[in-house]
């Protein structure tokens, strides 16, 4: 077993972690299968949408001048000349003193006409129509261009597309699209006492869940998860498991980092030729964390227990497997929240503690989810924020402010 005690703190830990990662090349895909995923390319518009001035309401086109003192007691009678629908043509219309074309949204506002009176302010009346009140230069008129100008720099890379940014793709005629590749994951759960789903338990076993909880999380960020099975407690076991997982670009086992005499990961892995950055990370959960590194493959051998895994999953793999696909954005919002009952801890080490926020009155208010243990997935799943005490800090008193990392919403970009 590994003498060494590699220790970082928790930002250390993600710096390191960061650090390592390269991004991976790109692929072309159809924006059918293009939301979510991470844009390769700034994307320049080569258009100007909408590509004439039109009209925004379903109305007549007229100079809005002519309006003028128009009431509902003094109508003014403008004559109809002409009508244009959306996707008509304009050649040979013109709107001049004392007359309209009627006119549908999103048709092309004709040649001398500067506003569009909508229909609800009108009545039709042979080939005139009524106007009962005052319109505004250029009201119910949309402008060329607005929406995108030629040379806008509309996406950048970096972007997770959006359904507005896949809109705004097809807009601009992209029928495929360059994304940053996802990463493969393999998924390594260990453990002689660990038993998959579906299989007869013993008294003494545990049934296998941090498998699929890291499955969940790999898909949510849109990398593509490989689950190779439990590996034995047995240095040959975890080997041959380790090799085969080694031809991911990501590679994340459960278990077996501790101290324990049958924790064999971090033994495996000079052998694999895997170079250990750090073994141990001071936060709780999930001091037992070894980040490893080979070629440019990430190494993630998280602690067991089933909240240890996902919230240094959150805080270490999440980050790193977003910036493989070189994603911008990369955490997930910290905001402060009144603490609803006092906290107390060791120094020592940053302290994730599962809790419930709500918000009342514009303010946020925070509880704990109950039992702290690290094997109490349930405290995850009734939580839905991370509360986060720093290193040197011992209590939080009923009443004070406290950190809280969203974990559920999107990340955010580096504000500090
Ligand atoms: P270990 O780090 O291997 O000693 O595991 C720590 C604890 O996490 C033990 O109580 C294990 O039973 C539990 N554990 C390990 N792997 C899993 C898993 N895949 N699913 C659920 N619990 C696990
Ligand atoms: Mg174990």
């Amino acid at each position: 077993m590994s003498t060494t005690k590699l220790e970082v703190s928790f930002g250390e830990a993600r710096d390191i972690v960061l650090k390592s990662v390269q991004p991976l090349g790109f692929e072309d895909i159809s924006i059918f299968e293009a939301t979510d995923r991470v844009l390769y390319d700034n994307i320049i518009s080569d258009i100007i949408t909408p590509p004439l001035d039109n009209s925004s309401m379903d109305g007549y086109a007229i100079i809005a001048e002519d309006s003028r003192g128009a009431s509902n007691e003094k109508p003014i009678k403008l004559e109809i000349i002409d009508e244009i629908q959306a996707g008509g043509t304009i050649a040979g219309k013109k709107v001049e003193r004392g007359s309209a074309i009627r006119i549908m949204t999103g048709a092309p506002i004709p040649e001398g006409a500067d506003a569009v009176i909508q229909f609800e302010d009108t009545e039709e009346e042979n080939d005139t129509v009524k106007v009962f009140r005052e319109v505004k230069k250029h009201e119910n008129y949309r402008f060329a261009g607005e929406n995108i100008q030629k040379g806008d720099h509309v996406l950048d890379t970096g972007e997770r597309i959006t359904s507005a940014d896949l809109g705004l793709l097809a807009s601009l005629n992209y029928k495929t699209v360059k994304v940053y590749k996802k990463p493969t994951v393999a998924i390594i759960a260990t453990g002689d006492e660990i038993v998959d789903i579906g299989e007869n338990i013993k008294h003494g076993q545990i049934r296998n869940s941090n498998a699929y909880t890291l499955y969940s999380e790999v898909k949510k960020y849109g990398a593509v998860p490989h689950y190779f099975g439990i590996a034995k407690d047995t240095i040959d076991d975890t080997k041959i498991k380790f090799t085969e997982a080694l031809k991911s670009d990501v590679v994340i086992s459960t278990g077996g980092v501790s101290m324990g005499k049958y924790d064999f990961v971090k033994e495996i892995y000079s052998a694999l030729n895997i170079e250990i950055k750090f073994e141990w990370v001071k936060v709780k959960p999930g001091r037992p964390f070894t980040f490893g590194k080979k070629d440019n493959k990430l190494i993630f051998g998280l602690p067991g227990n089933p909240v240890s895994t996902l919230t240094t999953f959150i805080q270490f793999v999440r980050p790193a497997l977003l910036k493989l696909m070189n994603a911008k954005r990369l955490n997930k919002p910290i905001v402060n929240a009144f603490l609803e009952e006092t906290i107390y801890k060791e120094p020592g080490k940053v302290h994730l503690i599962r809790g419930y926020f709500r918000i009342n009155n514009n303010e946020l208010y925070v509880t704990t989810t109950g039992n702290q243990s690290s094997g109490v997935l349930r405290s995850m799943s009734l939580a839905n924020c991370l509360i986060i005490i720093p290193e040197t800090t011992a209590k939080v008193n009923a009443g004070e402010k406290v950190a809280i990392q969203l974990f559920n919403h999107d990340e955010i970009e580096e504000t500090a």
